[in-house]
């Protein structure tokens, strides 16, 4: 009896433990596949502002400041000043945000900057 009980036990487990590892490995990929979907827009949109860059080149066209924090998804997939609003290409929409001149965090315009907030 002590026995089945112990292998039932162990069966819960490991049972418990894949779906553990099922639902790590979920996460892992559906975030390499945004990561992937990110930046595959973004070098989309960068072949299309500048024709003659070349992705294969590491080096950004020298107009691109490259891409900043967004404050809605925290990832760093946001180019400033190239469209109307800051767009973000992880969110795949314009987002209502600057760029902070003085410590250069990026913050949603209706809330100002959080942390040149708490300096003053
Ligand atoms: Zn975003
Ligand atoms: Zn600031």
């Amino acid at each position: 009896m002590f026995f089945v009980e112990d292998v039932l036990k162990k069966k819960l487990d490991d049972d418990l433990e894949s779906k553990l590892l099922r639902n790590i490995q979920n996460i892992v990929f559906e975030y390499e596949e945004r990561y992937w979907i990110a930046s595959h827009r973004l070098e989309k949109w960068m072949n299309e502002s500048w024709p003659t860059w070349k992705p294969e080149e590491t080096n950004l066209p020298e107009q691109f400041n490259g891409t900043v924090d967004c404050p809605e998804c925290n990832q760093t997939w946001m180019v400033i000043g190239y469209h109307d609003k800051p767009f973000c290409f992880h969110c795949n929409t314009t987002i209502d945000a600057e760029e902070c001149e003085d410590c250069g965090i990026t913050y949603f315009t209706k809330d100002g900057c959080a942390y040149c907030e708490i300096e003053e």
